[in-house]
């Protein structure tokens, strides 16, 4: 495909998504300033993140280091953000925290430790950290797509927050495929919410509730999510295993 036709099947994509957005925060009595968009990008081209900046995105996501950094890289000059929310190895720490602003996917203390040292090894600025919860876990599932059960978010969030070089953002997740909660992601961005509410009460500042992809937007910006990652319904459908 041209590059043009591309621009124009990408903003097409970007204007039905932003009317989705402004439709669900209207429904919700929300500010749509208070929903950040955040375009994933993975298994797309470089070359497509430079036509949605043309179009005005500024935040991106992936959630592989080798496909990220090095999308990072081509893109550098941009002033684009970069957010990781993917499952992450302690060995890519140093590697993410070159490129990203925002790591969604902080699971366990082995983690926070590794991009804390990662970052104060560097002359970055604080690396803003969600603890990724899987709700799944709640009902004793096992998921296997990273996330730490709700009941070890406490603590995860009090080793980012006494972590040199990280700061506590916020909370993230993806609606999950099994378990109670499983087919029904309104009740599961509830239940997102509840925790993010319990974090605040010990950190006031961790206010980000990343949460919301393209088959479900609408259903947690009516929970209360603050961010939205949005792949498929602005790139296309991936190619498998994306
Ligand atoms: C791929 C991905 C998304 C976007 O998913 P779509 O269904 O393509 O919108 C959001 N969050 C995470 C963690 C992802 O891996």
């Amino acid at each position: 495909m041209s590059r043009a036709r591309r621009e124009v099947e990408l903003a097409a994509n970007l204007a039905q998504v932003e009317e989705r957005i402004t439709r669900a925060c209207d429904a919700a009595g929300r500010a749509r300033a208070d929903v950040t968009l955040i375009v994933v990008t993975k298994t797309y081209p470089a070359e497509d993140v430079r036509l949605l900046a043309e179009l005005g995105v500024r935040e991106f996501a992936e959630n592989r280091d080798q496909e990220a950094s090095a999308k990072a890289a081509q893109c550098a000059g941009l002033g684009l953000i970069w957010h990781f929310v993917g499952q992450l190895q302690t060995n890519k720490a140093r590697s993410v925290a070159g490129y990203a602003d925002w790591v969604h996917s902080v699971d366990r203390v082995r983690l926070v430790t590794a991009l804390s040292a990662a970052v104060v090894n560097s002359s970055r600025a604080p690396l803003n950290c969600l603890v990724q919860v899987a709700l799944e876990k709640e009902s004793g599932e096992e998921g296997g797509r990273g996330g730490v059960a709700p009941g070890g978010v406490r603590e995860l969030a009090e080793a980012v927050a006494a972590a040199p070089g990280l700061r506590l953002a916020g909370v993230m997740t993806v609606a999950p495929l099994t378990g109670v909660l499983a087919g029904n992601p309104r009740a599961a961005f509830e239940r997102l919410m509840e925790i993010s509410r319990n974090l605040r009460a010990i950190d006031p500042a961790a206010t980000m509730v990343s949460a919301g992809m393209s088959g479900d937007l609408e259903a947690a910006i009516a929970a209360g999510a603050t961010h939205v990652r949005v792949g498929s319904a602005v790139l296309g459908v991936r190619a498998a295993l994306g």
